[in-house]
């Protein structure tokens, strides 16, 4: 799907936005070699956490959230509405403000940045400072030069790296965790020209990162060579089977050209669920003495928002919160886990459909007049389903067919929209997290984003 934002130059910024980020960025914390250390000393306290668990669901604001609550425990029988996601259960919950340091909507680099570095960033970039994009500086290009990220510091910590996505690896929320990139388009080698020619490609840094195991789609985006040297250097699987088969090692896997199935299109024998994935990971991260860090993102949830496709949205919900169960069951005590969203999408649950009505279908509600339950109508006498978009593209024309159960309720279904556009566009209110584990506590109350980075890091005892 085409993001907004690579239409903005991120030149043409104005310099009061840059001044914000800049302050942002020097109140964010700076790596403490000696904290680090006494922290490896203090594992097994009580108030610290050996390992973090972050799951990011892409695009996963607080309405897709109540949605998938409902859809899931439709899928089960119940009513829907009282049910509960395996994190809604955790005891900690905040507001996250998500807006990049030039943009009120924001996308999913300048997201990840605030969560994987600790300070805010510009829309399209990947932990590199707004000050150095302002500056033009040869640093934007330096992950050398550049402020540590969580990954770079639980590795100087003794810790392992997971990460995982349904997205294309080298895609803005994945690559966050083990790149610097001053533009999230820079995936392959080939897009390496012209201002961003002294560049690492996000794929090449992909190949050198020394994360104890990184998988998820996008093989189109790596050369034959980088592909030779992932099979070389480390265990490299490229199915389930292979994936359940690796040998111990650094473990690499790549199950799709592009970004990985949809969750309600997934065949069982090619590719690992989200869910099967962090199976894998914990098992082997666990392995690690020192413990570990694992980023977890269903980073398809956004995919389908883009297209007003409901249906695929809530499936990769329910595949995320599968994913959140095996977390729980498999990481212990000592195991920080948090689930939050980088933003939200402007999807809505609207018109007083009855309880219990099917959340993809027509809104229906009970007529006073036949004693019925009936699709509610609008101003033109059209039945309209629960959820919508504000914008995208399935705008309702006048000659646009009466909307009917099986047609709102089929898989590729796309959801009625208000303004008009080709891709239906992120949205900037608040999203949530939840958290449970050492750690948790400091989960409250309405943050910024990159507050996530510090309680991370605080609770791996970094910093106070
Ligand atoms: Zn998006």
């Amino acid at each position: 799907m085409t993001h907004f934002m690579r239409m903005i130059p991120s030149k043409k910024l104005p310099a009061s936005i840059l001044g914000l980020s800049t302050a942002l960025f020097l109140s964010a914390c700076t790596p403490n070699s000696t904290a680090e250390a006494t922290a490896k000393s203090n594992l097994g306290s009580k108030s610290q956490a050996k390992n973090v668990i972050l799951f990011i669901g892409d695009g996963m604001g607080i309405s897709t959230i109540t949605a998938a609550r409902i859809f899931d425990g439709q899928s089960q029988g119940k009513k829907g509405e009282e049910h509960q996601l395996a994190f809604e259960t955790f005891e900690n919950v905040a507001l996250v403000k998500t807006y990049n340091t030039n943009t009120q909507v924001p996308d999913s680099a300048g997201t990840a940045t605030a969560i994987m570095s600790g300070y805010k960033t510009n829309i399209g970039t990947i932990n590199v400072p707004p000050a150095l994009l302002d500056a033009r500086s040869a640093d934007s290009c330096n992950p050398e030069a550049l402020p540590p990220t969580l990954t770079q510091r639980a590795q100087n910590a003794g810790k392992a790296v997971g990460i995982l996505s349904t997205a294309r690896i080298t895609h803005a929320t994945p690559a966050a965790m083990y790149s610097h990139s001053p533009s999230r388009d820079l995936e392959a080698d080939k897009d390496i020209k012209g201002v961003f020619s002294n560049c690492t490609s996000i794929a090449q840094q992909m190949v050198d990162s020394e994360a104890e195991v990184i998988m998820g789609g996008g093989f189109k985006e790596f050369t034959a060579g980088q592909i030779e040297t992932l099979k070389t250097d480390f265990i490299y699987v490229g199915n389930k089977t292979e994936m359940a088969a690796a040998q111990n090692g650094k473990l690499r896997g790549l199950f799709n050209r592009s970004h990985m199935s949809y969750e309600a299109d997934r065949t069982e024998t090619d590719e690992p669920s989200l869910a099967e994935m962090t199976s894998v990971a914990i098992d082997r991260l666990s392995n690690n003495k020192e413990g570990y860090v694992l980023m977890v993102e269903a980073g398809r949830v956004d995919h389908a928002h883009h297209g007003t496709n409901a249906f695929r949205a809530l499936t990769d919900m329910q595949a995320l919160n599968e994913a959140v169960k095996v977390a729980k069951a498999k990481a212990g005590d000592d195991t920080l886990i948090m689930v939050t969203a980088d933003h939200s999408h402007v999807f809505t649950m609207a018109g007083y459909p009855v309880r219990g009505n099917p959340i993809l279908g027509l809104a229906k509600g009970f007529n006073p007049e036949t004693r019925q339950i009936e699709a509610i109508k609008d101003k033109d006498g059209k039945p309209y389903t629960t959820l919508g978009y504000h914008n995208g593209p399935n705008v309702r024309e006048a000659d646009s067919p009466v909307l009917t159960d099986n047609m709102v309720q089929a898989k590729d279904f796309r959801q009625q929209t208000a303004v008009n556009l080709g891709s239906e566009t992120h949205a900037g209110e608040d999203v949530a997290l939840y958290a449970t584990g050492p750690g948790a506590e400091n989960v409250r109350g309405v943050m910024e984003q990159n507050k996530i980075y510090n309680i991370m890091a605080k609770a791996m005892g970094w910093e106070e």
